[in-house]
């Protein structure tokens, strides 16, 4: 699944046909970067949502939860480092108007190289055959060596340039580079100017400028000004965590990958409150412990990658991303940082309240470290979606488009359908679905030949269809027909309960 505009494109557009995702307020053009979920949506966003929070609150003793404001004391952001350093650099083409990120267009150069030194290894594996050593053809391949030279020399010199907020080493770099614009193909760029991503908006009245707050940029800080609530309330003994979801807002520079890249998006964190001296073995713990939630939804191993950060951000002493083989190439999905005590002891000093946790054993107050993990749950959406899009050539000829969702993620379980709208099989249909409702999200249809209807709930990743005929009407028999595989099968009513669930179970 490579990088594959044409496959990204399908998918969109069928998220939009099938009732998945719709652009904000289309009827009037939509709004950029700000996407609604439809009926399919939000049932997979839900059960995204639920599986995480089961798998990290439900199944931890020592997790719980909290749903905090999105609206929050405007000194939150200054303790919390946004204020003064949420920023993204950005540069306008002033040929195309088009505007980038300049970090992202010197990354961008740097993948480049990075394709050079890719093919340059296939060549020689091609050359080489058996007996090919791809590790020291890298290290020793004059050309290779080089490509890889200039870009550490990149990194070298963006990364420093990017934490110590030098913009001119930054112009400087794209000028050197030789970098273009991928529109206008020409170097007539702006300065690099340092952009704040922070939304904000006025609570009560508009006169005093003292009220001007800010829609949080991540859901993080919620859990930090509530850890004394809940740790004393809670009686929570470290090592513990608290986990929320909920929106969060940025204004990004470019965004223009579909629900990859909003303006308003969910996130769903956990912050693991340790102790001093810890943090980098529950750091380990959370990655391989997220990593396993990933994988449980039963998506291949070779879709995600662990990619370390080359920059830490301001509050963190390790940091690793889970990569996901989306259609538009590896990118992040969900970000597991050690932030060290930044957090609690900068609220600390901000609000002047003691944030510390009293360790018995110890018999002394510190403040804890925090690890975190952040996924995102529109981009774990769009990975889901992204795994499941199967495009299919049949036997018979036929396309069919059949979305291979994991089974306990889909957003209908099954689908009853009488074969015909008469002669009572609606009504023996009605009594199926009544019975399965309490237990699965299940759908009703009886309009359009069944071929048809088996085809829509493919496009929606429906496990089951089950399809009521005459036979049922006589021994309370009825066709079960498989998504994947489109086999069917005859079954007793009283069955169809137990398939689900097994299936459900398995996760495959
Ligand atoms: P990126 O480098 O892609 O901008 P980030 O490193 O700023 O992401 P974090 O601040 O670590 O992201 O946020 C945690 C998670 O929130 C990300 O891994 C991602 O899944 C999600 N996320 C962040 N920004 C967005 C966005 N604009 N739209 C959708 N999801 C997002």
């Amino acid at each position: 699944m490579a990088n594959n505009e044409e496959l990204f494109k399908k998918i969109i557009a069928h998220a939009k046909e099938y009732g998945f995702v719709f652009p904000s307020s289309e009827i009037y053009d939509g709004l950029s970067a700000a996407y609604d979920y439809g009926q399919y949506g939000v049932e997979l966003k839900n059960n995204i949502r639920n599986y995480w929070w089961k798998s990290m609150v439900q199944h931890h003793e020592n997790i719980v939860g909290l749903d905090a404001a999105i609206f929050m004391h405007p000194t939150v952001w200054k303790a919390s480092g946004h204020v003064d350093a949420f920023n993204d650099p950005m540069i306008d083409n002033k040929d195309s108007k088009k505007r980038y990120r300049a970090d992202v267009l010197v990354e961008d150069h740097i993948v480049k190289i990075e394709g050079k030194i890719a093919k340059e290894v296939e060549k020689a594996a091609k050359r080489f055959g058996e007996a090919f050593n791809e590790k020291q053809y890298i290290s020793t391949n004059p050309r290779v060596v080089e490509y890889q030279q200039q870009i550490d020399d990149i990194k070298h010199r963006l990364y420093p340039a990017m934490e110590e907020n030098r913009l001119d080493d930054i112009n400087k770099l794209i000028e050197d580079l030789g970098i273009v614009c991928p529109i206008s193909g020409s170097k007539n760029w702006t300065e690099v100017r340092q952009f704040n991503l922070m939304f904000s908006t006025q609570m009560g009245s508009l006169s005093e400028d003292t009220n001007q707050i800010f829609l949080r940029p991540e859901t993080a800080q919620g859990i930090f000004v509530n850890y004394l609530n809940i740790q004393k309330t809670g009686r929570m003994k470290i090592p513990f965590g608290i986990a929320q979801t909920g929106k969060a807002f940025r204004n990004e520079i470019v965004a223009r990958q579909f629900i990859f890249r909003m303006r308003e998006f969910e996130q769903m964190e956990m912050q693991f409150f340790v102790k001093p001296g810890e943090e980098l073995k529950w750091f380990e713990y959370w990655k391989q412990e997220r990593m396993k939630w990933h994988l449980g939804m039963g998506i291949p191993e070779t879709e995600y990658r662990f990619h370390e950060h080359d920059k830490l951000a301001h509050y963190a002493n390790a940091a690793f991303d889970i990569e996901f083989n989306f259609p538009i190439g590896f990118k992040e999905l969900e970000g597991i940082h050690s932030r060290t005590d930044f957090d609690l002891a900068s609220h600390q000093k901000y609000s002047g309240k003691k944030i510390q946790y009293f360790d018995p054993e110890l018999n002394e107050s510190y403040v804890p470290y925090v690890v975190e993990t952040s996924i995102g749950l529109d981009r774990t959406f769009l990975a889901v979606m992204s795994y499941a899009y199967h495009d299919e050539k049949l036997e018979d000829g036929s396309d069919r488009v059949v979305m291979m969702i994991p089974p306990f993620l889909a957003p209908i379980k099954a689908a009853v359908l009488p074969l015909v709208k008469k002669d009572g099989l609606p009504e023996k249909a009605l009594e199926i679905f009544d019975k399965l409702k309490y237990d699965y999200m299940c759908f009703y249809e009886e309009k359009d030949s069944i071929g048809k209807r088996y085809r829509r709930q493919d496009a929606i990743g429906t496990p089951y269809c089950i399809t009521v005929d005459h036979q049922t009407l006589q021994d309370n028999t009825v066709t079960i027909r498989e998504r994947d595989t489109m086999k069917q099968e005859r079954i007793g009513i009283e069955k169809i309960s137990e398939i689900i669930s097994n299936r459900l179970k398995s996760n495959k």
